[in-house]
C-alpha cells in the first residue's frame, strides 16, 4: 500500500539534485550499516500500538530516556483497554524521568480511549485518521505507518531533515513538512521504510548536529555541505593524561 503525501512538490527544477549519486549515498550507508536486513526483520515483528505510544513519549525526549520508558510501560499494560484502567495517574507514575510526562500520560489514555470509540481497539494504517489522535502530527503518523506497519514513507525527525540539507537533497532551512514530500519523490521507493532509521543512526555516530565527523565520512565526496572541508581538517580532540 503506497501513502499519498497530501503535500505536492515540484522538484524538476531542483539544482543540487543528482539521483544516482542519492542511490549511491543510500547504498553505502546501508552498507555500513548493514541497514537493510535489520529494519526489515524489526518491521516484520512491528506492533503498531507499541510503535506509536512509544512515538508519543519520544517527542523533546531522547531515544535512551523514551526506549526503556515503553518497555517499561509495555511489561505493565499491552492494549488501549488496559491503558485505560491504569489511567492517567498510572501511566504517568511508569513514565516519570520522560520530558513533559504528565501531558504525555493524559494522551497515552486519551489515544487509548479514541482507538477504541473510534477505532475498533486498533492502530488505523492510514496517516489522515492517525492524525485525529492527540498528539499525532504528519511527522508521528509517518513513523507509526513505516515502522508500525511496514508501509513505505519516510519519516523526517530532527537527524532526516538535517542530513537531507547536508547532502543536499532539500534546500538549506527546509521545515520537515517541506523535507518529506521533496525526498520521498528523489529517492526510490524500496528505500523509504529504511531511510529513517538509517539517517537517524548516521546522524547519531557520524554526521552529528553540532560536529560532523567528515574527516571519516563514508559519503563525503557526496555531500554538498559547504563547511564539510573545516570540519574535515579540525584537529582532532586533545585527551589530557591525569
Ligand atoms: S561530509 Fe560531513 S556533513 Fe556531509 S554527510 Fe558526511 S558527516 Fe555529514
Amino acid at each position: 500500500m503506497r501513502v499519498q503525501t497530501p503535500v505536492a512538490v515540484d522538484v524538476s527544477d531542483w539544482k543540487l539534485l543528482d539521483r544516482r549519486a542519492i542511490v549511491r549515498i543510500i547504498r553505502t550507508l546501508n552498507k555500513v550499516y548493514g541497514f537493510e536486513e535489520y529494519a526489515t526483520k524489526r518491521m516484520r515483528k512491528a506492533n503498531p500500538f507499541r510503535v506509536l505510544i512509544g512515538v508519543i513519549l519520544s517527542h523533546q525526549t531522547t531515544d535512551e530516556i523514551s526506549h526503556p520508558a515503553t518497555t517499561r510501560l509495555f511489561k505493565h499494560v499491552k492494549t488501549p483497554q488496559q491503558f485505560v484502567k491504569l489511567g492517567v495517574r498510572g501511566v504517568d507514575r511508569l513514565i516519570k524521568n520522560v520530558n513533559y510526562h504528565p501531558t504525555k500520560a493524559r494522551r497515552i489514555v486519551a489515544i487509548s480511549k479514541m482507538l477504541i470509540e473510534k477505532f475498533g481497539g486498533r492502530v488505523p494504517a492510514n496517516r489522515e485518521k492517525l492524525m485525529e489522535l492527540p498528539g499525532v502530527g504528519g511527522k508521528s503518523a509517518a513513523i507509526i505507518l513505516s515502522f508500525g506497519f511496514g508501509i513505505p514513507t519516510i519519516g523526517v525527525d530532527t537527524h532526516v531533515n538535517r542530513i537531507s540539507q547536508r547532502l543536499g537533497l532539500v534546500p538549506k532551512g527546509a521545515k520537515p513538512e517541506k523535507t518529506q514530500p521533496i525526498i520521498e519523490k528523489l529517492i526510490p521507493e524500496k528505500y523509504h521504510l529504511t531511510l529513517n532509521h538509517l539517517f537517524v543512526t548516521f546522524g547519531k555516530d557520524i554526521c552529528k548536529s553540532k560536529k560532523p565527523q567528515c574527516h571519516s565520512c563514508p559519503v563525503y565526496k557526496f555531500c554538498k555541505y559547504e563547511r564539510k572541508e573545516y570540519f574535515k581538517n579540525l584537529p582532532p580532540k586533545v585527551v589530557l593524561k591525569a
